[in-house]
């Protein structure tokens, strides 16, 4: 790693500044809560900036704002709150440099990724969602009745860190497009791109009360949006457990859930594949973002007759995820969020081999930058498909790979999890892979490298979640339906 060079890079130079309020109510104001979280580099493990952890009266007052704000903001004509998301739009795109060296810095995600990812797609997805904004979704009649959609209210928004400005906008974009108001509660580890996105919202000019933010941790505010009696719809990004405790804290009020989840998703690699291309991509996939993504291909399932040469393959392809600073252009892989998750992924690598899954690549005792949160790419082979490392979400650099005999067998082994979230299938023949796909219990699944569409619906089946987010499925989680007769 080229650290002399990291280290001058302006995005690590320019110094980041502590945020010492909250924005509630169209303005940014001081928090009742009196905490802070300290946000750390997981690269550099030094303390780049603090952030104000609020309180329940700081999610009181958010929902009040929220509240007060819904009849207004959801009966503007949709070209006005169009122009309103437009200007937000612009606004953000003005930042979209800052948000890319901000997650680079709070997250550790390469410069690459995080121009393009980290800060690229949000900003297509909301730009997808000015264009539904404007134009509403048609009602129709079904005999005597009339069926329109109608915003659901007030949305409290719990996001993850591991995309952390993507999974805000896929929430915020579409409940604010949908005519909905939102309090956003962003993730402890990563809160500094929310403020980006905050800073831009009050730029912007959006009406007071139709976005606030509150900082604090999951356990306090959380809880406390997810309990609140006058939030109509949790959408939530993030473990499944924190999903099912959400869901119970709603349940009690019979409000909404959206939840997108874990995943542990199958790469299924049938006989007739272009071998080379399948396994790199899947590798690529399986480390994106340090394998910190809910959707990668962490499961590689090849045919038998293909699976030592693929395993060779494997290796060189992880052997090129480079570890390193996210600042230097040479960087693949950089390191993980904080040190519990590493210790979480060395934990699986370690249960893993213990198991008697085959190191082909990576490991404990592979090299890596001696500060930071780093794991080296690690491949596993021979993997048992029952065991613990095939069936949780490490949600590390790390990819297991298990040889299969049929199509039924691969279709069988991909479907032998408790998630459902993505997947993808590799075949000479289209039709043969289509047939496989069809047969995955999950929730996206890419045919020979498809690539990533944002306006397609996104979401799981079984415990990876429930509804959809994009598009305009997306758009229709944040309204309810209304039958009119006449
Ligand atoms: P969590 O599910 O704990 O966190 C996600 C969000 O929920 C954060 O904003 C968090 O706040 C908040 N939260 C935590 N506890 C509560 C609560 N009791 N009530 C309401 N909100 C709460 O994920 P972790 O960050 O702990 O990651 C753990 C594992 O989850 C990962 O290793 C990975 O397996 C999985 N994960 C999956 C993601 C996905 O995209 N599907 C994304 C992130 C994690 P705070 O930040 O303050 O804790």
């Amino acid at each position: 790693m080229d650290l002399a060079a990291a280290a001058t890079h302006p995005g690590r130079t320019t110094p980041i500044a502590d945020r010492t309020q909250l924005y509630l109510d169209g303005r940014w104001i001081a928090p009742h809560g009196t905490g802070v979280i300290a946000v750390e580099d997981p690269t550099t493990e030094q303390v780049i900036a603090h952030v104000p952890a609020g309180d329940t009266v700081d999610v009181d007052r958010a929902v009040a704002a929220a509240k007060a704000a819904f009849g207004p903001w959801s009966a503007l004509a949709p070209a006005e709150r169009a122009a309103h998301l437009d200007r937000l739009h612009t606004a953000l795109s003005a930042r979209a440099g800052d948000i890319a060296t901000t997650v680079a810095r709070e997250l550790g995600t390469p410069m690459k990724i995080a121009t393009k990812v980290q800060a690229g797609l949000p900003l297509t997805v909301l730009k997808s969602y000015v264009d539904m904004a404007g134009q509403p979704e048609s009602t129709h009649t079904v005999g005597n009745s009339l069926i329109v959609g109608e915003p659901v209210g007030v949305v409290g928004a719990i996001t993850p860190w591991n995309y952390p400005l993507h999974q805000i906008m896929a929430k915020v974009a579409g409940a604010l497009a949908a005519g909905c108001t939102v309090v956003l509660k962003p993730a402890d580890l990563t809160p500094l791109v929310a403020y980006l996105l905050f800073d831009a919202i009050d730029e912007a000019g959006l009406p007071p009360g139709v976005a606030n933010l509150v900082t604090g941790p999951g356990s306090v505010v959380g809880s406390a949006i997810a309990a609140h009696p006058d939030v109509d719809l949790v959408s939530f990004t993030g473990s499944t457990a924190v999903g099912a405790r959400i869901s119970h804290l709603a349940a009690d009020r019979i409000a909404r859930v959206a939840l997108e989840l874990g995943g542990k998703s199958a790469n299924v690699i049938l006989a007739d594949a272009d071998l080379r291309r399948a396994v790199k991509t899947g590798v690529a996939n399986a480390f994106l973002n340090s394998g910190q993504t809910c959707t990668a291909w962490t499961r590689m399932l090849v045919h038998r007759s293909r699976y030592d040469e693929a395993l060779a393959i494997a290796a060189e392809a992880a052997a090129g995820q480079t570890l390193g600073d996210p600042f230097d252009e040479g960087t693949r892989l950089g390191p993980l969020a904080s040190a519990a998750q590493r210790e979480t992924v060395r934990g699986y690598i370690e249960q893993g081999l213990a198991a008697g899954a085959r190191l082909i690549a990576g490991g404990l005792d592979a090299p890596v930058p001696d500060r930071g949160h780093f794991v080296a790419a690690t491949v596993l082979a021979d993997v048992d498909p029952d065991s613990v490392v095939a069936q949780e979400e490490i949600f590390g650099p790390v990819l297991v790979v298990i040889p299969f005999d049929s199509d039924d067998e691969a279709v069988a082994i991909a479907n032998n999890s408790r998630y459902g979230l993505a997947g993808a299938v590799w075949s000479g023949d289209e039709d043969r892979a289509l047939a496989v796909a069809r047969r995955m219990r999950t929730g996206a699944v890419d045919v020979n490298g498809g690539a990533f569409n944002p306006l397609a619906p996104f979401g799981g089946f079984k415990q990876s979640g429930i509804g959809r987010e994009l598009g305009r499925h997306g758009l229709a989680e944040f309204l309810e339906t209304k039958a009119i007769q006449r």
